[in-house]
């Protein structure tokens, strides 16, 4: 009799069914007739569902973590129960999808001997029973007890093992504790003895086993970062990576203790410490060495990738501090001052490491509230703005930019000819900010990015209003050369464009001379993309870079903005009235239209037109606008003539 399960396809139905046979054997030996059976099978692998859900509901209900783990040059994890989470601070998908977390996350006192006898059971197919430290995310170590089945090869799959994890620290603080009761008699007989031999006895009984843990954070302290610092620079020098170590200090802290209170200084600092450990991935270690500071390490990154790592994760610390703290029923900000320094960049050994991330900090202090400095060799190589720059994150997000429009009028008619839109920052405590405060913080940091996506929807959202209303209008915006830097630069724009489905002819892209020409063999494929996108291309400021004229004649361009810095002494300063005239020659020479930016007076503007300047922009001829106010400056709509009848 054989039977076995198959997926069958009768009556056109699909579904699990078991297949049964039997032979008919008579005495002459032949095979006569073959009996089968098809019985359904779904009740039962419905059941087997409900079993399998009903196991798994009581292995996760467990005190312990439960897991599965094969062998790939070093132990795997393929399961972990969703336990490990309270026990060590990692979820159960941190746990399967990274990097292996069970080999990061051991103590650096017990990995090798953990290493040794896991390989050798897995190896000799034997069990596995062995007590040992794992470092939870926070970076207190938790003593479990390891029991793991031999190893087995089901089917023809890979040998896995399965195994528990129990937490065992409580059992193990007790030792310790009876041990140092034990050993603190022993010293005390010892010394009774010495008395008793009329020797002096020293003060210095044994250490405590490992180190503590900081009673009001639960992280660990300095001497337990110390231990794992070590380890982690040691690893670093074998395997030529880096490691980076940042100097956290909370501003004004004091003041909270002094006006607060002790209690809430503590919640705060708690509070904080919870923040922070967000940021410690599996080589990384956090602890608090002093009242108000914390030191983060951050282990095993790639060569060269230390300086970076460091400004990105001091950034994120103003990020998760600048969400207010609620203690003792008030709301604080907190900032904090950020040093780092990188090994093996600027110190070999930790505890020069340990130095210069704390003279970074001290630096970065002296820069003021939520700066943040890198040590190197003695000088400060970076500053951020960090909690501006946290700011403007937020505000980007928060609706807090609006765009003003500044038109450009044709000459001598008058009319508006373009609108250039240029963003202002809302900002709920000191009212409307000029792009020039925030533009170059947005660089640096690499908000620029999405400050100019954002421009460019703001535009679009509003030129669509305006254009789809028949006003006959183009639109101009600037971008900073950081955004030139990606290579989908244009092609986003290009794309923006078309999915409102707006005629790109309408839109001109603003680069200013300096950052076009600085690296202009890199810009031009962008340029000539949105060029064939149709786009408009103007140089902005120009005048004030260093153009060479023939780059200038070969790059895409149709618009060349004077800086307004000529402008302003024309046409009493013979120099600057003899620049602007060359530069319109040389915009006509080049087929270019000519803008010359920051009209003021009457007369400038009647310089411009006698020298049939086509373009011009200028708080004479109107500031930049609300969307609301410019509107009324625009050309009437198509077909309005006619809507409204022709007065008197
Ligand atoms: P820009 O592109 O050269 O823009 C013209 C600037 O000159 C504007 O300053 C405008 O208000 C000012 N201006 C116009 N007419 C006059 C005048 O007659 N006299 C004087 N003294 N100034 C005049 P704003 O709005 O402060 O913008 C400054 C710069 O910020 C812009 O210079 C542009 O480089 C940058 N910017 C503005 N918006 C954006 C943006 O959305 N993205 C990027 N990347 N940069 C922007
Ligand atoms: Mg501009
Ligand atoms: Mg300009």
């Amino acid at each position: 009799m054989t039977a076995r399960v198959a997926e069958l396809d009768v009556t056109k139905e699909r579904f699990w069914g078991e297949f049964v046979s039997s032979l008919h054997v008579p005495e002459s030996g032949d095979v006569t007739r073959t009996d089968a059976a098809v019985i359904d099978v779904r009740g039962s692998i419905e059941r087997l569902g409900a079993v399998e859900s009903r196991y798994r509901a009581l292995l996760e209900g467990l005190p312990l973590v439960a897991f599965v783990c094969g062998w790939e040059s070093g132990r795997r994890m393929r399961y972990v129960s969703p336990q490990v989470e309270a026990l060590l601070g990692f979820d159960q998908a941190e746990w399967l999808e990274g990097e292996d977390l069970w080999d990061a996350r051991l103590h650096p006192e017990d990995r090798g001997r953990v290493l040794e006898a896991a390989g050798e059971a897995f190896g000799a197919g034997r069990p596995l029973r062995m007590e040992y430290r794992l470092l939870r995310r926070d970076g207190r170590a938790v003593w479990v007890r390891e029991e793991t089945d031999p190893p087995v090869t089901l089917g023809d799959g890979p040998r896995l093992a399965h195994g528990v994890l129990i937490d065992v620290s409580e059992r193990r603080a007790t030792e310790t504790a009876l041990e140092r009761e034990r050993a603190r008699a022993e010293g005390y007989r010892a010394r009774l003895e010495a008395i008793g031999d009329g020797a002096a006895a020293s003060d210095g009984g044994p250490g405590p086993a490992g180190a503590p843990n900081d009673p009001l954070t639960g992280l660990v302290t300095r001497p337990g970062l110390e231990e794992r610092l070590h380890a982690a620079v040691d690893t670093a020098r074998d395997s030529g990576e880096e490691v980076a170590l940042l100097c956290i200090d909370i501003d004004s802290f004091k003041l909270v203790n002094d006006s607060l209170g002790l209690e809430a200084g503590d919640e705060l600092l708690r509070q904080v410490s919870a923040r922070l450990c967000r940021l410690v991935g599996p080589n990384d270690a956090l602890a608090r060495p002093g009242a108000d500071e914390f030191l983060l390490m951050l282990g095993r990154l790639e060569s060269g990738a230390g300086l970076d790592t460091s400004e990105d994760a001091a950034r994120r610390v103003a990020e998760i501090l600048s969400e207010p703290f609620e203690v003792a029923g008030s709301e604080l900000a907190v900032t904090a001052g950020v040093g780092a320094s990188v090994s093996p960049r600027d110190a070999r050994e930790p505890e020069e490491l340990l130095k210069h991330a704390d003279a970074a900090m001290h630096s970065a202090r002296e820069l003021g509230p939520s700066e943040f400095a890198l040590y190197g060799g003695g000088t400060i190589e970076a500053r951020l703005q960090l909690a501006e720059t946290a700011r403007l994150r937020r505000a980007i997000g928060a609706g807090e930019l609006v765009l003003h429009y500044q038109p450009i009028f044709a000459l001598p008619s008058g009319e508006v000819a373009h609108l250039e839109a240029l963003v202002r920052w809302q900002r709920p405590d000191s009212g409307l900010a000029a792009p020039l405060s925030f533009i170059p913080l947005a660089e640096e940091s690499g908000l620029i990015e999405s400050l100019g996506r954002w421009v460019l929807d703001a535009l679009l959202e509003q030129a669509g209003e305006w254009l789809g209303e028949g006003r006959d209008v183009r639109f101009s915006f600037n971008v900073s050369p950081r955004q030139l830097r990606r290579s989908d630069f244009a092609r986003n724009i290009a794309a923006a464009i078309e999915q409102r489905s707006l005629d790109p002819a309408r839109f001109c892209v603003e680069i200013t001379e300096s950052s076009a020409m600085r690296n202009s063999h890199a810009v031009e494929p962008l340029l000539r993309e949105l060029r064939a996108a149709g786009l408009r291309l103007a140089v902005d400021d120009f005048g004030l870079g260093y153009s060479s004229l023939d780059r200038l004649r070969d790059l895409p361009f149709q618009m060349l903005k004077i800086d307004r810095s000529f402008l302003a002494r024309t046409p009493e300063d013979r120099g600057c009235a003899g620049i602007v005239r060359a530069v319109l020659e040389l915009a006509e020479a080049l087929g270019m239209e000519a803008v010359a930016e920051g009209v003021e007076t009457e007369e400038q503007r009647r310089f411009l037109e006698e020298r049939r300047c086509p373009l011009a922009q200028g708080f004479l001829l109107s500031r930049p606008l609300p969307a609301s106010e410019v509107a009324a400056l625009l050309p009437a709509p198509a077909g309005a003539e006619t809507a409204s009848a022709p007065r008197g």
